[in-house]
């Protein structure tokens, strides 16, 4: 027996669990499928709509793998969910197909309430249906895991206050209140039906293959061009900053060891002001440019309208997924922004491919609605 033989039959023992990951062509989707392919004998079925936010070609080698399938669906289309579970039958899912940019809830709500709130239900009744039909045992051990934003809780008063799994709901945007309309759904089909689901909800993320509308990407990627850094407001709007790949750690861990009927939240412990961000961001071009025309990249920095209702902070307390499950992330901000940095430095090729007309095109109405 050759050696890729004798790997391949091993790999085929060693499967454990087949897991279906909505949105994985999407920022932080892809980056669970990349670490479910790299890190564990599992399989995914990556099942995505491919809207202006998702690329296949940030799966990677990933996509290459035997224990890897994509299907194109909408979670909205009742008859292909259905279709997708009786072909795959999944041991779990993972839901993070999401309309997720809070600037286009503003100009547009509708697509949020369509994929967040309808497609969630339509998902969690696809996804009823398919549970009720498995034998005991497979019921039993059966995981639907909803992802969601800290988002839900609204802005925090004090300056030293944590959002908590007890936080209420106060969402301040169309996207916050559309994820926290699709929580309550997942809690109640929960409570209602007995599906086996555990919810989560994370700080905002970072790291590779991020869509450049968000701020991270837009400012790398501007700056490189010499382009206007636009800051919202002050920037002095605080978040708490994950690396994606300590998030994709996070999920896999409560989807294979988590509590059923239990929230998690998820965060860096990294607190930082917009502006503080992008003037790290700034420093790291003009060191790893040095021959970069736009040096000092800080200099490029323009305040712009702020976003209407924009929260001024969130902050996590990650002390039960800590506790409970062991997770805590590895990266810090300073290594997670640099190696951040580097890889859109050393990935022109996807940068450019994203870089597509709609995109521009939605870069080009924001910013013209917010002049400096
Ligand atoms: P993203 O916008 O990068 O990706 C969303 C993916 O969902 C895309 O691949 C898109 O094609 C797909 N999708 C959209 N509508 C769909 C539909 N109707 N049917 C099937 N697929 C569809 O989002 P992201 O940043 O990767 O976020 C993923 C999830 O994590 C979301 O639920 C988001 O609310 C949540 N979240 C994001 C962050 C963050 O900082 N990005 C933080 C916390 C939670």
């Amino acid at each position: 027996m050759t050696d890729s033989v004798s790997d391949a039959l091993f790999q085929f023992k060693e499967i454990k669990l087949k897991i279906l990951v909505t949105g994985g062509a999407g920022f932080i989707g892809s980056a669970v499928v990349r670490h479910i392919i790299a890190n564990t004998k599992d399989s995914v079925v990556n099942l995505d709509k491919l809207t202006y936010a998702g690329n296949l070609e940030s799966l990677g080698e990933s996509a290459k793998c035997d224990r890897y399938a994509f299907e194109r669906v909408d979670i909205c289309d009742a008859a292909q969910l259905q279709r997708v579970f009786d072909e795959h039958r999944p041991d779990a899912v993972m839901h993070l197909a999401a309309e997720s940019h809070v600037d286009r809830s503003i100009s547009g709500p509708s697509d949020f309430i369509q994929t967040n709130i309808v497609g969630t239900y339509t998902l969690l009744e696809a996804v009823r249906q398919y549970w009720k039909s498995l034998g005991a045992p497979a019921q039993e051990n059966f995981r639907f895991h909803h992802i969601s934003t800290d988002e839900v809780y609204g802005d925090l008063e004090g300056p030293e206050d944590l959002f908590t799994e007890q936080t209420p709901y106060q969402p301040s945007s169309p996207y916050s209140a559309s994820k926290a309309s699709s929580d309550h759904l997942v809690r109640a089909w929960s409570r209602t039906y007995g599906l086996p689901a555990i919810v989560t909800n994370c700080s905002n993320n970072y790291g590779p293959c991020h869509f450049p509308e968000k701020l991270i990407p837009l400012v790398i990627l501007n700056a490189l061009e010499g382009k206007p850094l636009p800051i919202y407001g002050k920037g002095d709007q605080v978040r708490d900053w994950l690396y994606v790949e300590d998030h994709a750690r996070a999920l896999y861990k409560v989807v294979t060891e988590g509590e059923v009927g239990e929230t998690y939240n998820i965060g860096g412990h990294n607190e930082k002001k917009n502006l503080e961000v992008v003037h790290t961001v700034c420093a790291l071009l003009d060191e790893l440019c040095p021959e970069s025309p736009h040096r000092p990249h800080a200099k490029l920095i323009t305040y712009v309208q702020d976003r209407p209702g924009h929260d001024q902070r969130y902050a996590i307390d990650a002390g039960k997924i800590q506790r409970e499950l062991g997770w805590t992330p590895e990266e810090t901000f300073e290594s997670g922004i640099r190696k951040t940095v580097e890889w859109y430095l050393n990935n022109q090729p996807w940068v450019e491919h994203v870089k597509s007309g709609s995109y521009q095109q939605w870069i080009d109405q924001n910013y013209a609605e917010r002049q400096a």
